[in-house]
């Protein structure tokens, strides 16, 4: 299975109304709950209920083990009608669908996915992926949590940091330095790590700006023993495991910054044309109309990028540069289109009853998780002298 990728699943009619049912939840369950979800930074178990119902835990995942069995292409369309709501909705299924399953389907061995992809498609098992550390964020070759062989084990000692569903989540994947005399990527493994392991704990969930309902703590290794088994392929090809997972996470990320910036648009719109100023409708101002425009087109734009990426994927391409592209482009106008929807609310786009102020903080992380801005400028930019120099 390793670097292959869904074929079609659905005619286009099947497609259409799979989009359609989604778009229905997401205005009838979603859109009405984001507030409370919002002031009590907690998930509704009845809306978590059918969301696995509809399979939205396992967009991504192969038909037989139980997901939808999307590929790339169709995949992003879900994911641009889903994230249309809050993007906490998301968040709590996302690593199921990216990190987390992509990780074990497209890196792992049959006793794996049997184990545990079924349970991540149905959401009865939710994942956490550990890459993240207290002193390596973007310098992710500096991770220091190591794992040590011990005959048929390993022992995991570490920090990793800001792991999203690491409260709820059942299996953690852990990338650890299995050789500590490699620098850099090169000695990092990649690990299934299972809740109930002696010596994993979870701490406090962080208190953060936006996408409350989505939780995220750190997650502690104190000689914490796994079985040989727990690695996802062979020994110092961790960093690979993690590279092509968020090849694909980024994409997701995108699509999820296009869903989110139809909504705010949409919103917008509304608001315009709703509120007089000087006896007509603010959407009457050419002003507002630049700010409703621009938002627009550059929605589109990301959605165009976020497409071609995902056919790339689908047709078996290499993509790290194409997700990088689409990843910043997306979530960097993204976090204009969420200024520019505060401003056309004016002082209403302040306050907390106003989807435009939620939407607002809960936006800004796509500008920072899976690599920051400044890292998708430096994979595009390295690749394009790498090209250059014929390396
Ligand atoms: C809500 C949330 C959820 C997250 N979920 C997960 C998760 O599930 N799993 C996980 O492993 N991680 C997760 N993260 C961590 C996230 O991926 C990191 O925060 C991110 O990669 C940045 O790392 P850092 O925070 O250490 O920032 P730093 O790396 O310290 O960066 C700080 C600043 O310096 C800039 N910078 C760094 N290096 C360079 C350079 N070479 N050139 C130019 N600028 C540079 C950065 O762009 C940034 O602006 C999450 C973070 C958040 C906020």
């Amino acid at each position: 299975m390793t670097g292959s990728t869904n074929a079609a699943a659905l005619d286009a009619e099947t497609l259409a109304e799979l989009l359609q049912t989604i778009r229905r939840f997401v205005n009838e369950r979603l859109i009405p709950a984001e507030e409370t979800v919002d002031r009590e930074d907690r998930m509704p178990e009845d809306i978590l209920a059918e969301m696995k119902a509809m399979g939205l835990y396992g967009v991504t995942i192969p038909v037989e083990y139980g997901g939808l069995g999307l590929n790339a292409e169709e995949s992003v369309q879900v994911f641009f009608e889903l994230c249309r709501a809050a993007p906490a909705f998301r968040s709590v299924t996302g690593i199921n669908n990216g990190l987390g399953s992509s990780s074990i389907l497209y890196d792992g061995n049959d006793e794996q996915r049997d184990r545990y992809v079924r349970r991540l498609a149905s959401g009865d098992l939710v994942a956490a992926f550990c890459l993240t550390e207290p002193d390596s964020g973007s310098d992710a070759g500096a991770l220091t949590t190591t794992a040590r062989r011990e005959g048929d084990t390993y022992v995991l000692n570490g920090t990793k940091r800001y792991i999203t569903n690491a409260p709820q989540a059942g299996i953690f994947i852990v990338m650890a330095r299995t050789d500590p005399t490699k620098p850099g990527a090169a000695g990092v493994s990649a690990f299934i790590v299972e809740r109930d392991t002696p010596g994993l704990s979870v701490a406090r969930p962080d208190r953060k700006m936006g996408q409350k309902g989505a939780h995220l703590a750190d997650v502690i290794f104190e000689d914490c023993r796994i079985p040989a088994s727990a690695l996802i392929g062979r020994e110092g090809q961790g960093f690979k495991v993690a590279m092509r997972a968020l090849d694909r996470g980024r994409i997701h990320i995108a699509a999820m910054c296009v869903g989110i910036s139809d909504r705010l648009i949409d919103e917008g719109l509304t608001y315009a044309l709703e509120r007089p100023q000087f006896g007509k409708p603010i959407a009457e101002y050419q002003l507002v109309q630049a700010m409703l425009a621009d938002s627009k087109a550059e929605m589109y734009a990301g959605r165009c990028m976020v497409l071609d990426a995902a056919r790339r994927l689908d047709r078996g391409e290499r993509v790290s540069v194409e997700a990088s592209c689409a990843k910043m482009f997306a979530s960097e106008a993204c976090g204009r289109i969420a200024d520019r929807v505060v401003q056309i609310h004016g002082g209403a786009g302040y306050i907390s009853e106003c989807a435009a102020e939620r939407l607002y903080r809960d936006v800004r992380v796509f500008r920072l998780y899976e690599g920051t801005t400044q890292i998708q400028q430096l994979i595009i930019a390295r690749d394009m002298i790498r090209a250059r120099r014929g390396g």
